[in-house]
Order: C-alpha cells, then sequence, then structure tokens
C-alpha cells in the first residue's frame, strides 16, 4: 500500500533566544505555525529491508543525508522493525530557507510509517523520535500553532491565529542556521513580545499579531545578506500589513487579510524576484 503524506512548512511569528547551553544548543522561545505550502512524501512498503530515496530537487541530497532518510533509521532503531521502504519527496517547499524543509519531511515520514507499519506509537512518541534529527521535527510532528521552548521541543499549543495570506519571499541564497546562531550576540538581543503575541493569537487580533511579529535572527542574517533586509523594507512599502524574516532566513514574510492586497504585493514582487508565494496561513495541527 502506497502512502502519500502532505508535509507543510512552518514559519515564525516570533523567535527569540534566550540562552546557550552546556550541550551547544541554544534554548529558543518561538512561536510557530503552518502554511500551505508543502511537500508531497510517497510512502511505499519494500519487501526488503532497506531505505531507497529519490527527491525532485538535485541539490538535496538522495542519500543518509536527507532527514526523511534519518526519520528512517530513528523509527527502525527506536521500534527494532526490519522492514524497508521507499521514499519519493516531490520538493515544493524551498531549501535552507528558513521554512523547516528538511524536518517537516522527516516529520512526515514517521507519521507516515507508524500507520503503513502499524507501529501504534503516539505523536508525542514520534516527536522524541524526531528530535534525534532536528531541533524542529518534534513541532512538525504535530504541526499546528505552538510556542516551542527548550531547544524546540517543549511545545505548548495555540489556537489558529485568523485566516489571513501569506506572501513569502526567498531570495536566491541560502542561509546556514548554524552560522546565524554562531553570529548571534546573547547581550545585544531585543526580546520579542512573546506574551504580547500569544494574546494576539488567543484573542484573534490581527492588527496585534501584524504588530508583534519579530525575529532575533533578522538582524545578522540582514547583516551578511543586506539585500535581504531591502526586500523587508519593500514588501512594507508594497502594503504588508506585517513583515518579518522566517528562522533564520533568507525567507521574509507579509501577512494580510485582503486578496487583493495579497495578488498586489505578489505582481510587484515577482517583477525583481523568482521566487515568491501567495499561501494561506494553516495553523491546525495535522489531522
Ligand atoms: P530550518 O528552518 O529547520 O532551519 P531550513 O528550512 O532552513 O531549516 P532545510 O530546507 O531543512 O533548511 O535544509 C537545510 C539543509 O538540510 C540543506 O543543506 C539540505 O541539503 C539538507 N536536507 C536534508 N534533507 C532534506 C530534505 N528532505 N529537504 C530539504 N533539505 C534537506
Amino acid at each position: 500500500m502506497q502512502k502519500i503524506m502532505k508535509a507543510p512548512a512552518k514559519i515564525n511569528l516570533t523567535l527569540d533566544v534566550t540562552g546557550k547551553r552546556q550541550d551547544g544548543y541554544h534554548d529558543v522561545e518561538m512561536i510557530m505555525t503552518t502554511v500551505d505550502l508543502a511537500d508531497r512524501i510517497h510512502l511505499t512498503p519494500l519487501d526488503e529491508n532497506r531505505i531507497a530515496i529519490e527527491v525532485t530537487k538535485g541539490y538535496v541530497p538522495s542519500n543518509e543525508n536527507n532527514l526523511a532518510y534519518q526519520a528512517v533509521q530513528a523509527l527502525k532503531k527506536r521500534t527494532g522493525i526490519r522492514r524497508g521502504v521507499s521514499i519519493f519527496i516531490d520538493k515544493q517547499i524551498p531549501v535552507s530557507a528558513g521554512l523547516a524543509g528538511g524536518s517537516t519531511d522527516a516529520a512526515a515520514v514517521l507519521r507516515g510509517l507508524n500507520d503503513i507499519w502499524e507501529l501504534g506509537l503516539t505523536l508525542e512518541e514520534l516527536a522524541d523520535v524526531g528530535l534525534e534529527i532536528g531541533s524542529d521535527v518534534p513541532f512538525c510532528v504535530h504541526g499546528g500553532t505552538a510556542i516551542a521552548r527548550g531547544r524546540g521541543e517543549k511545545l505548548e499549543f495555540l489556537p489558529a491565529p485568523p485566516p489571513c495570506w501569506v506572501v513569502m519571499v526567498k531570495p536566491q541564497m541560502g542561509v546556514s542556521t548554524k552560522e546565524i546562531y554562531g553570529r548571534l550576540k546573547l547581550s545585544d538581543i531585543k526580546h520579542p513580545d512573546t506574551k504580547g503575541m500569544v494574546e494576539a493569537i488567543v484573542n484573534h487580533d490581527f492588527a496585534g499579531i501584524c504588530q508583534r511579529l519579530e525575529n532575533v535572527m533578522e538582524s545578522v542574517t540582514f547583516q551578511i545578506h543586506p539585500e535581504v533586509k531591502t526586500i523587508k523594507e519593500r514588501m512594507v512599502a508594497f502594503g504588508s500589513d506585517g513583515v518579518v524574516m522566517s528562522g533564520s532566513g533568507p525567507t521574509i514574510f507579509g501577512l494580510t487579510q485582503n486578496q487583493s492586497r495579497a495578488e498586489r504585493l505578489y505582481n510587484s514582487l515577482k517583477g525583481f524576484i523568482d521566487q515568491v508565494y501567495v499561501v494561506r496561513l494553516l495553523g491546525n495541527k495535522h489531522g
């Protein structure tokens, strides 16, 4: 039986870094939500005990370096199951973009194989397996809208934000999350109003959400790639209600509830940049 999983991207409504840990990771506090831009993962069980992987984009690894491959390995190790699977990834989410593309593929594989192999693991158990692969995988296992703390695995779920359009711009360059963390000076951080953002989400206060979009990685990424800052400035000028960078970038997204404003933004941005997407905010857990 083949199973096709939808693996949606995430955006950060806030991203704060609260400390550096002994284990080398940073402690974060960030609000993430899912958007309707998704990879499609085709899972086909194999008779032999092996993992085959194919990806539609040549520069994404189609070997053990792919996070989807690592998800299978981690699941097999955790459960002791000796079965094989063929994975085909139809890649729609831009790579190295701050949208958790690899993490959401890994999460979709965990959820899909849990069904196909009838493992009976809970989402919490799958999220725990996912943490071995990456800090964003636990959130991606659940989807929805949540505050993530710790290194990303401590999740507190929130209601979905009000419906809106998300206009996303992916500049040409990719950004290394590791490099951005390395350059971040904890003493320079101006912390986002995470509590205020939670209140705005709970109260369905769209203007309040737009006002509080904030990401402490922005200034670091802007320093290395000033053109990303220019894109943000243009999106504000073109009428987006709130604009911020997602993750460590370089994707910049703007929110608006007005469809014609979303279309205007898309048309203005398309004039000078290739990768522009207009999608809906999802915000609800996988169900
Ligand atoms: P995050 O937002 O979690 O920091 P990202 O969106 O910035 O992640 P990814 O698209 O996940 O970044 O890619 C980061 C790296 O992971 C790239 O170097 C890419 O080659 C590698 N990678 C491994 N598996 C995948 C996958 N399934 N999809 C995309 N990239 C993958």
